[in-house]
């Protein structure tokens, strides 16, 4: 039972991205009106497939132009919405040469202007938040600060910052303004979600988005000289969707939920590849030794801060509430994993 009005519509922030499509596709699917932002209606390429699945649902999508950084520009796309999911904001690890501009802005003003339109209309009850599990821990070695040898949802990133980690900071920041702005009312209320990285099929053809750069450099001959010998916490993007769903839905729900399946060496991912298409791609076979990281790693774009923090460090999550508040069950990894490969041969971007 949900006490979310089937026949008022549902905001999804960010309709374009990569996990925001799936909440979109399962919501249509099953009857809902969508009220989905996109920064411009007139980039047809960006929304081919969100139009698609207008088409094929039962539910009804509805697109607004709305920007992060653009105050107010998020009211048209509310108005008569119970439910908000917020998923927009910008993901990068590379690449970043202004990380106050390019991340955190984006991430913690973007925040701060939807949750003020969402005190503004009277109908919203209740905002999901895409976080991250970046928002928990900074690094690897981070591991190291907790009780129980796993991060919980009690555990809160305290070492990334706009030089180090810059994406993480925005995370941290944006999520700790979502909850300071939920705390100072009662009318809505605010439930995280905090997924690990996320592998699994793209309703889009984009490559541009960091998941999918990621499962295509498996393949491509990318690291044919050798994986660095980095950990991942994973999870298939359709659990993620179905999390945000839930969170949105079911009333006893609450709080922040980690959103791992497992965690696994880079390695460990290509030779799951490996068992299922043989060679049919160039997945890597070696693991890089670290030393060479620490020659390379700066050319690549891991200063050596980040190498000594984070190469060859294992750690863990407690997945269990997320189970048992939001009913998730977990995708094997290795199906995750396959079905985002052939995705991406279907689509022709190997
Ligand atoms: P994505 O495919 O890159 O989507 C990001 C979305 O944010 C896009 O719709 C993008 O719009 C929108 N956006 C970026 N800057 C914006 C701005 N200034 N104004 C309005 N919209 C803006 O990434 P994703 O993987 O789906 O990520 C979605 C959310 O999940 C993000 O909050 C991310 O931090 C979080 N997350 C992702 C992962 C992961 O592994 N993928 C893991 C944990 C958390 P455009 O299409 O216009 O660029």
């Amino acid at each position: 039972m949900t006490f979310i009005d089937k026949d008022k519509p549902v905001l999804v922030t960010g309709a374009t991205g990569y996990i925001a499509s799936w909440i979109i596709k399962y919501l249509i699917d099953d009857g809902y009106t969508v009220h989905g932002t996109v920064r411009s209606i007139s980039n047809s390429e960006k929304i081919a497939h969100l139009l698609r699945l207008n088409d094929a649902g039962k539910g009804t999508l509805r697109l607004f132009e709305a920007d992060l950084l653009k105050e107010r520009s998020f009211q048209e796309a509310m108005e008569g919405c119970e439910l908000v999911i917020h998923t927009a904001s910008p993901f990068m690890v590379q690449g970043i040469k202004n990380a106050r501009e390019q991340l955190i802005k984006p991430a913690l003003e973007g925040t701060r202007n939807v949750l003020s339109t969402a005190n503004n209309t009277a109908t919203v009850k209740r905002v999901v938040l895409t976080s991250s599990v970046v928002a928990i821990y900074g690094d690897a070695i981070d591991i190291n600060r907790t009780k129980t040898g796993g991060f919980t949802e009690k555990d809160w990133n305290i070492t990334s910052s706009e030089s180090h980690q810059p994406y993480n900071r925005s995370k941290t920041v944006a999520e700790k303004e979502a909850w300071r702005i939920a705390n100072e009312q009662d009318r809505w209320d605010l439930l995280v979600i905090n997924p690990g990285f996320v592998m699994g099929p793209s309703l889009s053809k984009r490559v541009d988005s960091t998941s999918i750069d990621f499962m295509l450099s498996m393949v491509n001959g990318k690291y044919a000289s050798g994986l660095p010998d980095f950990y991942f916490s994973l999870v298939d993007v359709r659990d993620v969707a179905h999390a945000h769903i839930n969170a949105g839905l079911l009333e006893r729900a609450s709080g922040r939920h980690i959103l791992v399946a497992d965690v696994k060496r880079a390695v460990e991912i290509a030779d799951s590849l490996r068992t299922k298409f043989h060679n049919k791609y160039k997945i890597p076979e070696k693991v890089l030794p670290n030393f060479i990281l620490y020659l390379t790693g700066p050319l690549m774009g891991f200063s050596w801060k980040y190498l000594r923090r984070n190469l060859g460090i294992p750690f863990q999550f407690d997945n269990t509430y997320s189970k048992t508040d939001l009913g998730i069950e977990y995708t094997s990894l290795a199906q995750t994993f396959a079905d985002h490969v052939e995705q991406l041969d279907r689509d022709g971007l190997i």
